[in-house]
This record gives C-alpha cells, sequence and structure tokens, in this order.
C-alpha cells in the first residue's frame, strides 16, 4: 500500500524526536510535518533541535530541512496528511484537550501522548494487547461532538503503567484474577521530557515525588480495564492499586516493583511465567509492524530485569519480569521493566495507530 502521511505535534519535544527515530523508515507511515510552538515555527527542524536533540542516533536525513510549522497555522499543513500524532505539552491541560478537539474537528485522528483526554469518557485510552475494543467508542465520540467522519482523539496512557500492566491482564484473562496490586516504581528521567535529562539536581539522586504520577498510575488501569456501556467507558472496579512513584537517575526505562494479591486462586509461579511467556493479546494476529512477537519476556536470573541489558527488548517494545516470587504480605510479587519513551510513549502509540489503520479509523485514502 502507499505509505499514509502523518504529521507530528510537537515534533520538537523528546517525545517528538522519539517519534521522528520510530518512524523513519516505518513501512506504513510516512512523516510529512513536523509542527511545534512558535519558538521553533519557520526554522528547519535541524536549526529548532539544534543542541537540544537527545537521541542516540543521529536526526534522520530526510526531517533535518522540514521547515517548522507553528501547532495553529492550519492553512499550512499539506493537504496529503492523513492523521496526526500528539506530542504537544502546552502549559494548561485544557488547552491540550481542546487543541486535540480542534484537529479532530478538521477531520484528523489525533493519537495523543498528553494526558489531557485520558480521562474524556468517550475518549479511547488504548494498550494494544489489552483493551483494542475500546477503539469502538470512536463512532460515539464523532457522533456526541459533531465530528467529521474522519475526525477522532484516541490516547495512550501514562508511561508508569506499561510495565506491569500487561502481566495482571495476562492472568486475568487466564482465569487468575487480581485484586490488590501495590507498586513502586522507579522511572526514569527521560519520562520528564527534556528538562528531566538535563536537570542537574536529578543526577546522582532519588526523587521520591513525581506530580501527578500516583494518582495515573492507580485510576489508569481502571479506565483500560473497563468497559463501554451508555456511551461512556465505565471503570472497572474490582481492583485497588496503591502506588508510590520515584524518579531515579537512569536515562531511559522505568522499573516496577509489584506485589499482587489474587482474587480466587493462586497460579503456581510455573503456571504464572507459562501464561506471561506465552501471553500474545488479540492484535497479535493482525501483524502489525511494532507488535513485539513477545509482549511479556520472563528472566529467570536472580539479578534481571535490568535496564542495561533488558530495555531495549523487542525493539523497546517487550515488557521483561524478573524476580517472580512469594511475598511476605501478599501473595506474590516480581519486577516489571518497560521502555518509557518507546512502549511508555511513541512507540505504544505507533503501535495503536496501526491498530487503527487495521479497523478502519485511519484511512490511507
Ligand atoms: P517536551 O520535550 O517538553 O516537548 C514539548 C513539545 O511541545 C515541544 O515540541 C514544544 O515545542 C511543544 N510545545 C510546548 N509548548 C507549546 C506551545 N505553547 N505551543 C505549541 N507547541 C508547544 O515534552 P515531552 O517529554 O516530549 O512530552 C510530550 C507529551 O508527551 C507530554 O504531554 C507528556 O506528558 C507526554 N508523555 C511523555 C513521556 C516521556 O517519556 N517523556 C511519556 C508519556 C507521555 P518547542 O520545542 O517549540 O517549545
Amino acid at each position: 500500500m502507499n505509505k499514509i502521511k502523518v504529521g507530528i505535534l510537537g515534533a520538537t519535544g523528546m517525545v517528538g524526536q522519539n517519534y521522528l527515530q520510530l518512524l523513519s523508515n516505518h513501512p506504513w507511515f510516512e512523516v510529512i510535518d513536523l509542527s511545534a510552538s512558535n519558538r521553533s515555527a519557520g526554522k528547519k527542524f535541524k536549526d529548532a533541535v539544534s543542541g537540544k536533540w537527545m537521541m542516540n542516533n543521529d536526526i534522520p536525513k530526510q526531517f533535518e530541512n522540514l521547515t517548522v510549522r507553528n501547532i495553529h497555522d492550519i492553512g499550512s499543513i499539506p493537504s496529503s496528511v492523513k492523521f496526526f500524532f500528539s506530542a504537544l505539552d502546552l502549559e494548561e491541560k485544557d488547552d491540550t484537550r481542546n487543541f486535540e478537539f480542534h484537529y479532530a474537528s478538521l477531520g484528523y485522528p489525533i493519537i495523543s501522548n498528553s494526558s489531557a483526554n485520558r480521562w474524556t469518557d468517550d475518549v479511547p485510552m488504548i494498550i494494544p494487547e489489552i483493551n483494542p475494543q475500546h477503539s469502538d467508542i470512536i463512532s460515539i465520540q464523532q457522533k456526541n461532538r459533531n465530528l467529521p467522519s474522519t475526525g477522532f482523539v484516541a490516547v495512550k496512557p501514562n508511561c508508569s503503567i506499561q510495565s506491569y500492566l500487561i502481566a495482571l491482564v495476562a492472568l486475568e484473562k487466564a482465569g487468575f484474577p487480581i485484586k490488590d496490586v501495590q507498586v513502586t516504581t522507579l522511572q526514569a528521567l527521560s519520562g520528564a521530557g527534556a528538562n528531566g535529562l538535563t536537570n542537574k539536581n536529578w543526577r546522582e539522586n532519588v526523587i521520591p515525588f513525581i506530580n501527578g504520577e500516583e494518582k495515573k498510575t492507580e485510576m489508569e488501569p481502571l479506565k483500560i480495564l473497563g468497559e463501554i456501556q451508555n456511551g461512556k467507558i465505565a471503570n472497572f472496579n474490582n481492583l485497588k492499586i496503591s502506588a508510590t512513584c520515584t524518579r531515579v537517575p537512569v536515562i531511559d526505562g522505568h522499573t516496577a516493583i509489584v506485589q499482587i494479591n489474587f482474587k480466587n486462586k493462586i497460579p503456581t509461579e510455573n503456571e504464572i511465567i507459562n501464561i506471561w511467556s506465552n501471553y500474545k493479546g488479540e492484535v497479535h494476529d493482525l501483524d502489525l509492524p511494532s507488535s513485539p512477537k513477545f509482549p511479556i519476556i520472563y528472566n529467570k536470573d536472580s539479578n534481571r530485569p535490568q535496564i542495561k541489558l533488558d530495555v531495549n527488548n523487542g525493539n523497546g517494545m517487550s515488557i521483561t519480569i524478573g524476580r517472580l516470587e512469594k511475598d511476605t504480605f501478599f501473595d506474590k510479587k516480581f519486577i516489571g521493566l518497560s521502555h518509557n519513551t518507546v512502549r511508555g510513549a511513541s512507540g505504544g502509540a505507533i503501535l495503536m495507530a496501526e491498530l487503527l489503520v487495521k479497523k478502519g479509523w485511519i484511512k490511507s485514502e
């Protein structure tokens, strides 16, 4: 098929740059529009990110000389752009929320990394291996808001939950529902965007607080596990999560220490490892380019998962788990690791966009 033309809102930021790395050679999508604030608008992309390009590889050649558009300059959007990835971080959440719907009202699908619309109850928040069916709410969203048939907003959830939620869902789907989760996250500097990487006070330090993160970690899984009812996504109410979120001095990779109680029967450790190692999620059969062969990889070595050895497993899209053991206070404990700017940000959103292409919500023509 011809590649689908796509734009990136917030292309100059940390997540935007990550999109460009991951999409520079994507088999379905071709990035032709880069936009950001008036600080960057009008500049060649390579000049707009001069001194603030944070990726390990160089800027992909095809983007260097593209002129950055101001996100408000709608008239300059190339006519062939079919949808946008949004990696914006506007000052006010309300501005981001309204801005995303403004683009949707122009007929564009918006696949967003922002938290602004995560709690909008007709907006799906999707991890493709968990709740691809939530895309069904898009038609309701379009009707509620009088959007054109091509326009909608879909979001990906917070990076903090990616290191373990798929693992819990795999157990739930295998007949071992979980009722309590206690999680402590050790989150990488890149999760705080460009400022996180340059903040000298965060080097050689642990910051025991991330504004708003614990609420997101406790609440977002409930929407993801919820059901569409009466035109909204109603939360799942049979799971309680207690979260402590910390910032640690690693560049990429969120680690989560997780303790769980099962609702009924407690599976053996072998059963759990088997369930995780074989878990695919229903999207696996759709042959999506960013879908990892194994969404969950279990490593039996007692000193794994480690950021340096495991964060790039499955091209950064697999979750690596280790240390599954009995716990003193809970039924089991384990440690999960995910790549926060790939699985937890741009890679997760690209996988969602691929799903929405397959389901016909993002159209190539
Ligand atoms: P960032 O590095 O600070 O980049 C922000 C982007 O938004 C830049 O392109 C910036 O353009 C643009 N921007 C800021 N203010 C603007 C304005 N008033 N008008 C137009 N554009 C504006 O942030 P980030 O880390 O990439 O995060 C982007 C979004 O993804 C945030 O909502 C964040 O919460 C979310 N997220 C981040 C991560 C992560 O791991 N970093 C994970 C999940 C979700 P200029 O360069 O021109 O200023």
